[in-house]
């Protein structure tokens, strides 16, 4: 606790002293962020870090995963954060992201029913089985199988997000824009889904392409 309060002091000093005006107009005003950032709790996978963003950029909500239980789902704590971003906030990007090397992918890999015993956890990960497993294919290498299903999860949580009517309503009418990444914890890389080609591509290239 004491490295969080040195932390918060320095903060406080480095940060929040000269950023006086900034942080002034941010209380006064409506948030009002771009995007709405659905990722892993990992603490080393930091969303605004990774994205060089300031408060009031990105509305973030984390979780074992980086899931989106679909519409219906018993928990509601991703929806709810969804409602909120697209019929208050009206953010026009939904960012969800995976990384490399994640936990919670790799205990479902491992056979997760043996963390019967802790009940929330396992009950969580078991929605995340389906696709994870269903990404495994025989004779590939683990570290390999391990990135596939990696992706494959952001990828279902995608599909996951085309549940809720009030995003099919904005694909539809090209308001609203889902965006699959993964994270590198070695290089700090982002790779993102290219649906042209139906991969994950280097930041850089999806660059490239133009506005995205
Ligand atoms: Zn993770």
């Amino acid at each position: 606790m004491r490295q969080l309060l040195d932390g918060h002091a320095t903060f406080r000093r480095e940060f929040a002293a000269g950023a006086a005006p900034f942080l002034q107009k941010l209380a006064s005003e409506h948030q009002s962020p771009g995007a709405l950032y659905i990722g892993c709790s990992d603490s080393r996978v930091v969303p605004e870090l990774l994205t060089s963003s300031a408060p009031g950029d990105l509305f973030v909500v984390r979780n074992i995963a980086n899931a989106v239980p679909p519409l219906n789902d018993a928990d509601a704590s991703v929806g709810a954060a969804l409602d909120y971003a697209l019929e208050v906030l009206h953010v026009e990007h939904v960012v969800v992201c995976g990384h490399y090397g994640c936990g919670g992918v790799k205990a479902v890999l491992d056979g997760h029913k043996k963390l019967k015993q802790m009940t929330s956890l396992y009950e969580w990960l078991d929605h995340l089985a389906p696709s994870i497993l269903a990404s495994r294919i025989e004779l590939v290498d683990p570290e390999e199988q391990w990135r596939a299903a990696v992706e494959a999860n952001v990828m279902q949580q995608l599909v996951n997000l085309t549940t809720f009517p009030a995003v099919r309503k904005r694909l539809e009418a090209e308001e609203l824009w889902l965006h699959g990444w993964v994270y590198d914890l070695h290089s700090g890389g982002v790779t993102v889904f290219d649906p042209a080609g139906e991969r994950f591509v280097p930041a850089e290239h999806a660059l490239e392409r133009g506005p995205v």
